[in-house]
């Protein structure tokens, strides 16, 4: 859709490689603007081992590799269905997959996450996820006041399987294959803002939410 009228509710893309702070930074979103957080991961980690025609997601999300774009843009469809605004988290990750949700809905905004591909690489091996409640810790960064346990629920604490320095590295070399051509298509239809996500969460969140007011 070419028109670009801005909505009640802000229809955000936030995009950045693995690690990047995306999660992090859409639940701050979702908390001040209060549209619905869609991730993608969250939805098919949820759905590891459904069998789809293409297999199950597992197999793809353990490698490292995008899971096919029939699943991915289903789960999309269906979460967007009752809601005008959102923050999309982990999708787009290609071009197939921009030019679906292009004629599905406009987007207002599309930050831009960017950190150094070694401080990417230090933040998803140290990321420690709660299996329960889906609270993310970093074992350096954002560690939990008692080690291995959920400040917020008490389940013990765990590592995902793919943030392994070797799938790590598959993820990074994925983003850049695949993903980078989506930046480059919101840097020409003009939605894209860059936002520095090297900062502490903080910081990150006050540049965050400045754009997004500034452009919604
Ligand atoms: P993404 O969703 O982009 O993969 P996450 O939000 O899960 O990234 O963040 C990855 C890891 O880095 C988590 O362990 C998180 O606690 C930590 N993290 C997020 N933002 C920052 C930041 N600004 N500085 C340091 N660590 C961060
Ligand atoms: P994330 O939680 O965003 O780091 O995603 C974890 C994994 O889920 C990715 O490495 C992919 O295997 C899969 N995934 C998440 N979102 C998508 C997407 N939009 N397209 C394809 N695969 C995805």
């Amino acid at each position: 859709m070419s028109e670009n009228q801005a909505s009640a509710e802000p229809r955000i893309v936030l995009l950045g490689p693995p690690g990047a702070g995306k999660g992090t930074q859409s639940s701050n979103i979702e908390a001040t603007f209060g549209v619905p957080q869609v991730t993608t991961g969250d939805a098919l980690r949820a759905n590891k081992d459904l069998e789809t025609d293409h297999g199950t997601p597992r197999e793809y999300m353990d490698a490292g590799e995008l899971v096919p774009d029939p699943v991915v843009n289903e789960i999309v469809v269906e979460a967007l269905s009752n809601t005008e605004g959102f923050v999309l988290d982990g999708y787009p990750r290609n071009l197939a997959q921009t030019e679906y949700l292009d004629e599905m809905t406009d987007v207002d905004v599309v930050p831009l996450l960017q950190a150094s591909e070694e401080e990417l690489t230090r933040r998803l091996t140290g990321r420690r996820v709660c299996p329960e409640c889906g609270a993310t810790y970093h074992v350096e960064f954002e560690p939990p006041e008692e080690e291995g346990v959920c400040g917020e629920c008490g389940s013990e604490l765990t590592q995902r399987e793919d943030d392994s320095e070797e799938t790590v590295r598959e993820r990074i070399r994925v983003y850049e294959e695949s993903t980078e051509p989506v930046v480059d298509f919101y840097r020409e239809s003009g939605e894209l803002v860059e936002v520095n996500g090297e900062n502490s969460p903080e910081e990150v969140w006050k540049s965050l939410r400045e754009a997004i007011e500034r452009n919604v």
